[in-house]
């Protein structure tokens, strides 16, 4: 679908195209699909195929929908299980998360929205404004159920299911609940899905509220959504990166511009070297990071998981959120750049999947914020060596494999993880002698920095399968895999050298630079 009209608000009304899609996915069973108890990444794998078909955010409706009810059934009552779950599981209506306000957005401890207690056990009157709530309103279900915070009397933050439409007992909708939509954010890109801003309790002593787990575990529990949302983010830049990798290598297949060097015809623009360039770096930003949330859905796994899973997970998520948003939006660029000045029209999706693609670096915690958690928290916990080890492990291996074209990329992976291990030491020791700034003042770089280890690792992992599957040149899916992994080696994990010198020379520069100064 193209996006040139925006919902537009009283009501909010979406256009067209995006309820024909739901539909289609819900009847195709692709909803149901998430009851089947099917491995996670399965389910990654099904999700990067229709996201990269539909992107503009429409099929955020139903991440959110299903990361809501995944929530509920981690800590609601069996009460609210029995009564909310299945029509949000079933496609009948959608859920959000409603965390955000006007002046609490990075820092969520900020928020002013409150909830009194009732009589009635578990039942609240919130009251206070939201912010940046995506699809908090639209026209396409009857019922819309927000997983909000809020805080309780005690100050603390706690999580509340607020539905637009009140539950009766036997299931049917009653009143409508007093909160008030009081405009959309006009946004750059996924206008598939209505953004809001609200207000809630505006015509009564607040809007009808139940709490979800304990009051003031709100936070804690909204983590298992928010970081579920964090893969789906990854997932949704690197499907915007493959998107643009194949709409781009349809048109360089077929423009003709200039003349062959050796034969004088007209050449098709995907033989020459920097068109090759920039479609293999979209190839490898996409596919890496595409490899990437399969490891993590794999590790996110519950059923499936050990606990050094889930610690290796903890440590690989602010990556997971951030290295596709960063990498995948430049795979983009250059998915722009092959079409030249078509690119840059609204002729080809291009454009549209870049400003839908900007905004995985700013939702779900920021590049900036994914930062310092990896720097500021996750590097002192257990998933980090955890990680290393299974990145060395797989580089011996590689090694074992004495294969002519693996075993020089093993040795590429095995001094970028030893340079990643010397900077996380060095920028931990001065975290731990008290310089926290100075620590956290490059943590960008070392967000990228990790980000392409780890990468660099997946794409070794991959071109190992790729061998052990066929070694022959004339197989271009695997032979691709093999060839990409040489280019990521290259011309992407090398530049890693660089960022390790960069972080151990402790620069300070941001630091002193005075606010006037910028
Ligand atoms: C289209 C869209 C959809 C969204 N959907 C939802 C949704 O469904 N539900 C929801 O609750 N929210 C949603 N959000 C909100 C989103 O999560 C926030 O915008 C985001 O967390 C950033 O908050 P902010 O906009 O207030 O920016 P701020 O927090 O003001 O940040 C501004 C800049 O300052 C930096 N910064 C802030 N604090 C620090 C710090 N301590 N140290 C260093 N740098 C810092 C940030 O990295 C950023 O670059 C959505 C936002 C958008 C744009």
């Amino acid at each position: 679908m193209n996006d040139r009209s925006s919902p537009t608000v009283s009501p909010v009304k979406m256009h067209e195209q995006v309820k024909e899609v739901l539909d289609a996915y819900s009847e195709g069973g692709f909803t149901a699909m998430h009851e089947m108890d099917l491995p996670f990444p399965s389910l990654t794998a099904v999700s990067a195929i229709t996201g990269s078909a539909f992107t503009s955010g429409v099929l955020g409706h139903w991440v959110l929908t299903q990361c809501a009810a995944n929530l509920l059934k981690a800590f609601g009552s069996p009460d609210l299980v029995a009564k909310y779950h299945e029509p949000l599981t079933d496609g009948r209506w959608t859920g959000t998360m409603a965390l955000s306000e006007t002046q609490a957005g990075s820092s969520l401890v900020d928020i002013s929205t409150k909830a009194t207690p009732t009589d009635t056990p578990g039942t609240y009157r919130i009251k206070g404004n939201k912010m940046w709530t995506s699809g908090a309103d639209h026209d396409m279900t009857e019922n819309i159920i927000h997983m909000l915070l809020a805080k309780t009397p005690d100050n603390k933050i706690s999580l509340f299911l607020v539905p637009k439409s009140i539950v009766n007992d036997d299931g049917s909708l009653g009143e409508r609940n007093d909160y008030t939509i009081n405009g959309v954010n006009h946004k750059m890109g996924c206008r598939g899905i209505s953004n809001c801003y609200w207000s809630l309790g505006d015509n009564s002593d607040g809007a009808t509220g139940y709490l979800i787990g304990e009051e003031g575990k709100g936070l804690q529990a909204m983590f298992l959504m928010m970081n579920e949302m964090r893969i789906h983010v990854g997932l949704s830049a690197a499907l915007c990166g493959k998107r643009g990798h194949l709409e781009s290598l349809n048109y360089a297949l077929e423009r003709k511009q200039g003349r062959s060097p050796t034969t004088k015809e007209k050449e098709t623009i995907v033989n020459y070297a920097d068109v090759k360039r920039m479609l293999l770096t979209q190839k490898v930003h996409s596919e890496g990071a595409l490899a990437l949330c399969l490891l993590a859905s794999s590790l996110a796994d519950s059923s499936k998981t050990s606990e050094e899973d889930k610690h290796v997970l903890d440590f690989l998520i602010p990556i997971v959120k951030s290295w596709p948003s960063e990498f995948c939006l430049e795979a983009n660029k250059w998915a722009i750049q092959v079409l030249g000045g078509y690119g840059y029209t609204s002729d080809f999706p291009l454009s549209q999947i870049y400003r839908d693609n900007r905004l995985n670096m700013i939702h779900e915690g920021t590049h900036g914020i994914q930062s310092l958690d990896l720097l500021g928290r996750k590097i002192a916990g257990p998933g980090f060596p955890l990680l290393i080890e299974r990145m060395a492990g797989c580089v011996e291996r590689a090694a074992k494999t004495g294969d002519d074209e693996i075993v020089p990329m093993a040795s590429h992976v095995k001094s970028a993880v030893e340079r990643l291990v010397e900077v996380t030491k060095k920028l931990g020791g001065v975290g731990k002698s008290g310089d926290v700034q100075l620590m956290l003042a490059n943590s960008h770089d070392y967000l990228n920095m990790a980000g392409t280890t780890v990468i660099g690792w997946l794409w070794l992992e991959m071109a190992i399968a790729a061998k052990a599957k066929s070694s022959d040149p004339s197989e271009s899916f695997l032979h691709g895999k093999v060839n990409a992994c040489q280019y990521f080696m290259i011309h992407e994990l090398s530049k890693t050298k660089h960022q390790a010198r960069l972080l151990e020379s402790l620069d300070d520069t941001v630091i002193k630079t005075k606010v006037e100064e910028l």
